[in-house]
């Protein structure tokens, strides 16, 4: 599917604009419209009850966007948070090389060091696509926005804005295990803004300078790495597409097996990070994602970061291929060591069982992109007809549940549905709908997603029933006004089909 045809789709229906257009915008940032953030705050939503307020295990925080700079210093990011550039030496135009290799040679360059690129360009001879000219040598860019805090620029003055939201959860690891008393094993999640100075933002929302992570840090001690009292036999006999590290070195499809297979037969390391990633590989799916195009990829070891024991990342199958919108990786102890050394302060756990004291692991560090995932569920649902284009979005990530038409707006049908508008608001997001035909106002709402439109009709008045129509099979119903409210939740919730809905 075409991404330049979802990007207008996108802004002509209110969904996503280009970020201060009028001033002929500004590469890598976009802006959300009135659907568009509805729809991401309904995600966003639903992934905080899943995994924070449903679960006893896990709790929040919401760390500053600035923070100390020996944050980064600790944490590795100032000294290797970067990406490899390189300029034509002709034109000078300013490319990044790993992206550049994997347009032109279609191979992947992911973990590959500066050298391994050099060597890639030089071997395949590789020239600018633009000119011809030949390029300079492959530099290591830093990620790293930076910021001055305070009237006076200078050396101390200088901060950085967050590039992931992690480690606000390693320094603030502490207070939120004591505050909230939880005791090992637990998780702590945030969500809110990143940054990071990318040098080729593109493909529309999946790669920009400013996005959104929603992540956890799933701390255990290290000698229960293994122990997830969470698995149970459905999560084992569940099957996930999955491409292992063999398979890609041999140029392999994915294939379908069960989380019990990848524990057992060994390369999904700790139940942990299993039932994790199955956790969310699953959020996707509940959530509507054609499976088809979900798989789960292991990072082969030349790929894989130094501190990481094992990684795994979510891939969605994008119109320019198979790309990561979460990335899941098994980090030991090596961050809240780091901070341990940088800060001199006391971070580990005093184990009451062993009287000593430990360093706990993150065991699964689940870290996923906002808005790379509501692409996944914008182009997944994008469905075009011959008479019409319409989002085919799950009813909870659709921006509004229901929008409630008048038939006429006289004869006191428009009061009339003023009154239903009125009380479905108080269980559903709904809105009232009157200009235009009703064939215009239902194409207006199958466009932006909305699962459900009422219409309120002459009959509607002798008998206090309207039609409920389904946005997918076009098909409608007839219900009691009395019941509506139950009738509509339970059609969001997906507790009863369209057809028996009014039974
Ligand atoms: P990539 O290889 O695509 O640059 P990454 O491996 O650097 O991604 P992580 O650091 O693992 O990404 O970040 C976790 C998640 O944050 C990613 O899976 C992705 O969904 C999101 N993300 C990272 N960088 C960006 C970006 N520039 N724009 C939008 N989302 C991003």
């Amino acid at each position: 599917m075409d991404l330049d045809k979802i990007t207008s789709f996108c802004k002509r229906t209110g969904i996503i604009f280009p970020n201060s257009e009028i001033y002929s915008g500004l590469s890598g940032f976009w802006d959300y419209g009135p659907v568009g953030v509805q729809m991401k705050r309904n995600m966003t939503d639903l992934w905080w009850k899943e995994f924070v307020e449903n679960r006893e295990d896990v709790i929040g925080i919401d760390g500053s966007i600035i923070t100390n700079p020996d944050v980064w210093k600790a944490s590795g990011h100032l000294e290797s948070f970067s990406d490899p550039l390189m300029d034509c030496k002709k034109c000078k135009k300013r490319f990044r090389a790993d992206h550049l290799i994997e347009d032109e040679l279609d191979v992947s360059t992911e973990g590959k060091s500066v050298d391994k690129l050099n060597e890639l360009i030089s071997n395949e001879g590789l020239k600018c696509p633009r000119c011809g000219g030949n390029f300079t040598d492959v530099k290591d860019f830093n990620l790293m926005f930076e910021t001055n805090i305070g009237p006076v620029k200078s050396d101390n003055s200088k901060a950085y804005l967050r590039p992931e939201t992690a480690q606000l959860i390693f320094t603030n690891f502490k207070l939120a295990m004591e505050t909230s008393r939880q005791k090992l094993p637990f998780g702590i999640a945030q969500m809110g803004k990143a940054f990071r100075n990318e040098v080729s933002p593109r493909n529309f929302v999946f790669r920009t300078r400013e996005f959104g992570q929603m992540e956890i840090e799933y701390f255990t001690h290290p000698d229960k790495r293994d122990n997830c009292p969470y698995m149970t036999d459905d999560i084992r006999e569940y099957e996930v597409n999955i491409l292992t590290a063999e398979d890609q070195k041999e140029d392999k499809e994915h294939k379908k097996i069960t989380i019990g297979q990848a524990i057992d037969s060994g390369f999904m390391e700790t139940e942990w990070l299993a039932y994790w990633l199955y956790q969310h590989y699953r959020w996707f799916v509940d959530l509507g994602v054609d499976e088809n195009n979900l798989r789960l990829r292991e990072h082969r070891e030349d790929e894989m970061a130094h501190y990481a024991r094992s990684c795994f990342d979510i891939d969605y199958r994008f119109p320019f291929g198979w790309k990561e919108v979460y990335g899941n990786a098994d980090r030991g102890d090596f961050d809240l060591r780091r901070h341990i050394e940088s800060s001199g302060e006391k971070l580990g756990v005093y184990d009451q069982e062993m009287e000593e004291r430990i360093v706990p692991h993150v065991v699964s560090e689940p870290s996923q992109g906002i808005e790379r995932s509501l692409l996944v569920f914008i182009m997944d649902s994008y469905t075009e007809e011959e008479n019409r284009t319409y989002l085919k979005l799950h009813p909870k990530i659709a921006p509004v549940k229901c929008r409630i038409f008048p038939l006429m707006t006289k004869d006191g049908l428009d009061t009339k549905a003023r009154e239903i508008f009125e009380r479905l608001k108080e269980d559903i997001h709904v809105e009232y709908e009157d200009r235009g035909s009703i064939g215009k106002r239902y194409a207006r709402a199958d466009e932006i997603g909305v699962p459900y439109c009422i219409t309120v009709d002459y009959d509607t008045l002798e008998d206090d029933t309207v039609t409920i129509r389904d946005r997918d099979s076009t098909d409608q119903i007839r219900v009691c006004i009395d019941d509506l409210n139950e009738v509509l939740v339970e059609l969001i919730e997906g507790q009863v089909e369209f057809s028996e809905a009014n039974k």
